[in-house]
């Protein structure tokens, strides 16, 4: 059951740089995918056009049947099934975990205070934060603030979620917690896209390794395959 279908994706940016030269990728339900490749490669640049935060010059990507255009129907649906955790975590520092959590599905789903809080008490339990949601960002460590970005990202119930190098801005010791949280989804079924350096979780978590250089696929398999190689 594929639920992203990117074929011959080409990206070029104002600049004139061709970020992606004709990608095509199809993602399964419940795929967990790793994305790799060097810096300038065209990861982060894919992500964001899964989510419609970058439109493309040509080709076509299809999110669960629907497909992107500049129709604005939509780009808020898309937005609503899919949801991005940024390297950044991007919270709004004058809200709460809390009010950072509840805020979307209170403007966009006209969500009461009342049923967007139970909800989002139990993402903050569900990412180990359950007596944290009456703290600031600035009072909570990175990984857990990257922990509230995810749980913000699931109150919408995205039905795809993509991680985009979530631990890159973490010291060591914060890492794991993040990616601990990200093995529990994955387990739980959710159908993941995730730039990420850490081997480890593309080896352990991921269904499939996809590896990109200078804007194109130049390779994908499963973890055992990738990491078997000499
Ligand atoms: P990666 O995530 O693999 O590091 P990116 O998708 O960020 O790669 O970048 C791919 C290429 O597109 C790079 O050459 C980068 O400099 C360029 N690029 C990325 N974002 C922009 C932008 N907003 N405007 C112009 N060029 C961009
Ligand atoms: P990443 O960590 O994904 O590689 P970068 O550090 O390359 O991101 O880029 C940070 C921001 O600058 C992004 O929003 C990206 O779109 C933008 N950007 C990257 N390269 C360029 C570029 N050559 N011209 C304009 N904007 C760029």
């Amino acid at each position: 059951n594929v639920i992203i279908k990117a074929e011959n994706v080409v990206k070029v940016y104002h600049n004139g740089v061709r970020a992606l030269k004709g990608v095509s990728l199809d993602i399964y339900q419940g795929e967990v995918v790793v994305i790799i490749g060097p810096s300038g490669s065209g990861k982060s640049t894919f992500l964001r056009t899964l989510n419609h935060l970058e439109t493309i010059n040509e080709g076509k990507i299809t999110i669960d049947g629907i497909e992107l255009t500049h129709n604005k129907t939509n780009i808020n649906k898309i937005r609503e099934e899919v949801g991005m955790v940024f390297q950044q975590f991007n919270l709004f520092p004058h809200l709460t975990a809390m009010e950072n959590i509840t805020l979307a599905p209170r403007v966009v789903k006209k969500m009461s205070k009342e049923e967007a809080e139970e909800i989002a008490q139990k993402l903050l339990d569900r990412v180990g934060l359950g007596d944290r949601g009456g703290s600031y960002p600035s009072q909570l460590s990175g990984g857990q603030q990257q922990r509230v970005a995810i749980a913000r990202a699931l109150a919408m119930k995205p039905k795809i979620m993509l991680f985009d190098e979530p631990t890159s801005a973490l010291d060591p010791e914060m890492i794991g917690e993040v990616l601990d949280v990200m093995k529990t989804l994955a387990k739980d079924g959710m159908t993941m896209v995730v730039v990420t350096h850490e081997m480890g979780f593309a080896r352990e978590v991921s269904d499939r390794i996809v590896f990109m250089d200078e804007g194109n696929i130049v390779e994908m398999g499963k973890p055992e395959e990738i990491f078997s190689n000499p």
